[in-house]
């Protein structure tokens, strides 16, 4: 079986050359889409996603701050600068950047998001939404995986997806995507039992577990899709995904990298979700 690696920068160029035209539009209209981006703390692999983030907004003319709290910022300091956020008119995007200090909720935080700002998509109403078929903000890894599935012409009605993992973030919205494209879907996490027998049934495979190499050929079909959202850091400061890259290219039919391969389309979906907000401004 020939594999083809999936080239998740070259994908997530269209979109940012479309986020590009998009801005443009916007701009000669007199509006500039404003993207808030909160960050708590030290985390080092935060500062890397915010700066990535940054960057990626200033490539395609969308004006971006990111707000940077001490780690000891308490949750009251945090929601009265959303509140502050959800009322500023040129901020059409608000994004906190997870994880958060232990002191902090992260479920009060992300229901402080004004619904109308909340690119991630990972308000209760949005993700209410997206459960119900009407997608407003839909989270960015998911529907990057989506785009992928899409660019590379995997057709879902009637095959079945297999998710291993199922965060509020990337495996659940996962699913409802999945569902809504009428694939049949299973879902796994950190206590199925013979993860493999139900990984070996899958014709799209999406790994999302934050387990460095959980998923080798033995638990692949012969000829299966699959996607590796997992961005794991090996002590020796290699990064690696939640799939066996050498040996299960040898037993899939497509197979994303990790690096290169869903990362880049979480970035792009971001940008067009900043965009998107624009149109509820109003509302
Ligand atoms: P999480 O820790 O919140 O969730 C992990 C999920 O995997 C849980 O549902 C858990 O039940 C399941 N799981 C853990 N061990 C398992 C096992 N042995 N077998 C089966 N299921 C198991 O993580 P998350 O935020 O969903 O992220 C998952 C991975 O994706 C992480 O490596 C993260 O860094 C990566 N990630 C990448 C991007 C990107 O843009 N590429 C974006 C978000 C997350």
């Amino acid at each position: 079986m020939t594999v083809k690696i999936i080239d998740g920068k070259c994908v997530a160029a269209g979109f940012i050359e479309e986020a590009k035209k998009q801005t443009s539009i916007l701009k000669a209209s007199g509006v500039t889409p404003g993207l808030a981006v909160v960050l708590v703390g030290n985390d080092p692999a935060s500062q890397i996603y915010v700066n990535l983030k940054a960057k990626a907004c200033q490539e395609v003319g969308i004006n971006s701050q990111v707000l940077r709290l001490p780690a000891h910022t308490t949750e009251k300091e945090l929601l009265q600068l959303l509140r502050e956020l959800n009322n500023q008119a040129d901020v059409h995007g608000i994004l906190v950047q997870l994880p958060l200090p232990g002191q902090i909720r992260t479920q009060e935080v992300i229901k402080a998001i004004s619904p109308l700002k909340d690119v991630d998509g990972f308000h209760p109403v949005n993700t209410g939404l997206l459960w119900e078929g009407n997608p407003r903000f839909v989270p960015c890894t998911p529907l990057g995986c989506l785009k992928l599935l899409d660019a590379y012409g995997c057709e879902l009605a009637g095959k079945h997806a297999v998710v291993v993992g199922r965060s509020n973030i990337v495996g659940k919205p996962m699913v409802a995507l999945l569902l809504q494209r009428n694939a049949t879907v299973s879902v796994c996490h950190s206590h199925t039992k013979d993860l493999y027998v139900i990984t070996r049934q899958a014709d799209v495979l999406i790994a999302a577990a934050g387990q460095p190499h959980l998923l080798g050929a033995e638990a692949v079909k012969s000829g299966a899709f699959v996607l590796d959202v997992g961005t794991n850091r090996l002590p020796s400061g290699k990064l690696v995904g939640d799939v066996d890259f050498e040996g299960v290219r040898e037993k899939a039919g497509y197979l994303s990298p990790v690096p290169g391969g869903v990362g880049p389309l979480t970035i792009a979906m971001l940008l067009l979700n900043t965009i998107k907000a624009v149109k509820y401004r109003d509302e």
